[in-house]
């Protein structure tokens, strides 16, 4: 594609949809207008891509995920075509910035955090490898909240995302399926076998948008399919009352705002089924219409469960096989577990899904009989080789719930952690137990990102340094990224990249100007904590040593420390108080620090609002310092470590999830580390000794920090500050964090110190770049895609061939 034919081809396209000129035009009809040229061009190698699957039945894989984050996708797909250069001149020529336009693109967010963020890294990625995978998942009329401080308090707005219209999706009603919810079920005999006659219960149809992911350079073009509800035509008759109406249409309504709780539980469990049954009705039709013997589906079909969520994916499936395919229950049990894999994200107990027995008779009463078979012969396979105890520890029903894990270990044949220490845990603690029982069935696969992202997407500053460097074959093979070693002791490529840094931080000092009114220097140290607001992050740790550095400085203006702004972006749930009290606690102390002359700009506090997948793209680059400071053994793996790491960021880090990884590929004098490790943490646990108050009686430091929340001397948080200390002193401060308190201080005046020397600050910068390769999602899925899904990349692929620039003509 040229820039003239480019060019061209916009006027007209303007002209078409809008009957307009260039300069009469709006950004938003201008972003539609290119949009809806990126759109169809892509659409020729969409349905090649689905076509090749087809035709040559290569096996592909199917990513359930109850959210995907993907963000914006004009300038991500711009780069997988390979057009973003000329597009952004093109338009500059036009007298149009690229970057007008792609601001005007709502976040696509239909996800809470890390989760959906590694779903969508995930699509990336599969498409880039030219590896056969869809994404299946749910397509909320409202993605997760805005954020808005209001007095320092966090208040929830609706995001309503598609009346601005998604120019990305394909609606396919074709594609539609009926899903049943509720009723009852009994088993008849017919001609030898159980059928279950359905009584009563209502039928929903499930209708999908389908959006294209655009691989990178390679002319694939994967689908992410999400279902909407509809009201069959059929059935209007049964739908009269505006009651039964919204019933239907909230179960697409909206993304749970919380991923660990169990809120609006009867209807997140219908959203479950609905995506599930859709997704897995939807995937056997496309089978069947192979022609190939049901008994070869594990051959063709992979089944990935993203976290429980998915779960039901397994009984599901043994419906559709047994009821309606006719086969014999010990034949569907094994071609389900040939199918189905599973990801474990957490080992926080109140994130482990159970559901109520009575909840899931409910909902999708046929499911139900279909887990308590699983389970029933669970147990009496069990019972000629193990002991009781085990076997009612791994059983899937116990005390009237279900437990989703238990389906989605005993249903597939991998189950996985998403870091090292992670899986480990799985293994020898959380689900030791399973372990005993299948020790092949576990495996690790350490999360990754989608390189290119948050690389040459969110940071063209340091791309061009790089790209200069290294040559560029590192945006196609991350690894790559190591050949920047060579230049450790470069003082030019060392200057030019902190040079990129000073860049991106002044872009970030101005957006916090603009958004927050707060003057803060680009000469400062960025130390950035940006992720969901939750307890064993352990925000408060941070805010505790803010508090630290004022009150010294207080005491002693002339202090000599570099200056410092500390960044903070983060959602809580909106039913989870305590981390709103948090919230309100650092914006409070945000004001009162940044007020305070005394102080001499040397700190700064900032708590940038509604953070999510763009706002990370504005940070990330202008970070300095990255803080992963959880409790050891709390964070499965964390991915904005690696997001921060790659942008040269030097991580302030405790010992856990994939920070452990980071450490060994930066080597240690490369990170500063500190904390309890996992093993002291367990001790204490074993032990039950852990004495906060003591911890609180013996440190005056932590006595005057603890008692600024309770009097008065942090301003307009009496409810807040007092619920900030009773966690810590009266509920036994459940994350160490009076605990691993002054190590991290000690930390924080490491990094202070090493501030100081600029060179071997950058000389740690670079090697943190050069050594982010190995988390590129890349490498990830690849490892999926071999050990557990068993899928190739598609043969007809361009990937790195010749033609690769003729992917997309216009
Ligand atoms: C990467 C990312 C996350 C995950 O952050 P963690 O620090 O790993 O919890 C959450 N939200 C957004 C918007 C992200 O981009």
């Amino acid at each position: 594609m040229d820039k003239i034919e480019f060019k061209q081809t916009f006027i007209e396209r303007l002209a078409e949809l809008y009957a307009m000129e260039v300069s009469d035009a709006t950004p938003i009809e201008l972003y539609q207008t290119l949009g809806s040229i990126v759109s169809t061009t892509y659409t020729k190698q969409w349905s090649k891509s689905w076509q090749d699957y087809r035709d040559t039945k290569q096996k592909q894989v199917y990513y359930f995920s109850i959210e995907f984050l993907p963000g914006k996708m004009l300038k991500s797909n711009l780069l997988n075509m390979g057009w973003l250069e000329i597009v952004e001149e093109a338009l500059s020529e036009l007298g149009i910035k690229l970057d007008d336009l792609i601001e005007i693109e709502p976040d696509m967010a239909l996800g809470n955090g890390g989760l959906g963020r590694l779903a969508s890294c995930f699509m990336d990625s599969i498409a880039s490898q030219s590896l056969p995978g869809n994404g299946n998942g749910i397509r909320y009329r409202y993605g997760l909240f805005k954020q808005r401080f209001v007095d320092g308090h966090q208040v929830e707005l609706p995001d309503e995302w598609l009346p601005k219209g998604n120019i990305w999706e394909v609606r396919k009603d074709s594609k539609a399926v009926d899903v049943h919810f509720g009723g009852s079920v009994h088993l008849e005999e017919h001609h030898g076998r159980l059928k279950p006659v359905y009584h009563g219960g209502y039928t929903v149809r499930a209708v999908p948008y389908d959006t294209g992911m655009v691989g990178y350079k390679n002319g694939t073009v994967n689908t992410m399919r999400l279902w909407d509800v509809a009201i069959p035509a059929e059935e209007e008759e049964h739908y009269r009352s505006i009651e039964d109406r919204r019933m239907v249409e909230e179960l697409t309504s909206v993304l749970y705002p919380d991923d660990s709780n169990e809120a609006g539980r009867k209807l997140r469990l219908s959203q479950e089924y609905f995506f599930v049954s859709a997704g897995v009705q939807s995937i056997l039709r496309y089978y069947k219409n192979l022609h190939l013997p049901l008994e070869q589906i594990s051959r063709y079909i992979a089944i990935h469960i993203n976290d429980t969520h998915p779960a039901m994916c397994i009984a599901e499936f043994m419906r559709l096989l047994v009821d309606q395919e006719n086969l014999k229950w010990e034949k569907a049990w094994r071609l389900t577990l040939q199918v189905m894999s599973y990801t474990n994200h957490t080992i926080m107990a109140e994130a482990l899904e159970k559901w109520s027995i009575e909840m899931m008779q409910d909902v999708c009463p046929r499911i139900y009989q279909i887990i308590e078979e699983i389970d029933r012969r669970f147990v009496e396979e069990m019972s000629t080789f193990h002991n009781q105890g085990l076997i009612q520890r791994t059983r899937i029903i116990q005390d009237g719930q279900i437990h989703m894990a238990h389906l989605a270990i005993l249903g597939s044949h991998s189950t996985n952690g998403v870091a090292k220490i992670h899986s480990d845990l799985l293994k020898n603690v959380i689900l030791n137990d399973f372990y005993v029982l299948y020790p092949s069935r576990f495996n690790n696969k350490t999360n990754g990102i989608a390189q290119r992202r948050w690389s040459q997407l969110a940071n063209p500053a340091m791309t061009k340094v790089l790209n200069q460097t290294i040559g560029d074959s590192w945006h196609r093979t991350p690894t790559d990224l190591h050949l920047l070693m060579n230049f450790t002791e470069d003082d030019e490529v060392l200057e030019q990249l902190a040079a990129a840094k000073l860049e991106n931080k002044k872009r970030l000092a101005a957006y916090i100007k603009e958004h927050k009114g707060i003057e803060v220097s680009p000469e400062a140290i960025f130390d950035v904590q940006i992720k969901r607001l939750h307890a064993y992050k352990r925000q408060l740790m941070n805010l505790m040593h803010i508090l630290k550095l004022y009150f010294e400085l207080k005491n002693d203006p002339k202090r000599d420390i570099h200056p410092r702004v500390f960044i903070f972006g983060a959602k809580a749930a909106p039913s989870y108080h305590y981390a709103k009290a948090i919230i309100k606690a650092i914006n409070e102390t945000a004001n009162l620090i940044n007020h305070d002359p005394d102080i001499q700009d040397k700190i700064k506090v900032v708590f940038l609002e509604n953070y999510n997948v763009s706002l990370a793209e504005k940070i990330i680059p202008a970070a300095e310092v990255s803080e992963q400071i959880s409790l050891a053994t709390k964070e499965a793996s964390g991915t904005s470590n690696m997001k921060l790491m790659l942008n040269g960021a030097l991580t302030i880090a405790t010992l856990d999830g994939a920070n452990i990884e980071i450490r060994e590929a930066v080597g240690e004098e490369n990170i500063v580390t500190f904390g309890l490790t996992e093993k002291e943490v367990y001790r204490y646990y074993q032990e039950q000794n852990y004495r906060s108050l003591e911890w609180y009686h013996n440190d005056p430091v932590i006595q005057r920090i603890l008692n600024a929340f309770i009097d008065g001397t942090i301003p307009n948080i009496v409810n807040e500050g007092k619920q900030i200390f009773d966690s810590l002193i009266q509920y036994h401060d459940e994350f160490f964090v009076l605990r691993d308190f002054a190590d991290y201080c000690r930390a924080q005046e490491i990094i202070n110190q090493l501030y100081q020397d600029s060179r071997r600050w950058n000389q740690i910068s670079l090697i943190n770049i050069a050594n982010a390769g190995i988390f590129s999602a890349d490498n990830t899925v690849e490892r999926y895609a071999e050990d557990i899904w068993q899928i190739r990349p598609n043969p007809s692929s361009q990937l790195g061939g010749a033609a690769q620039h003729d992917c997309y003509p216009l």
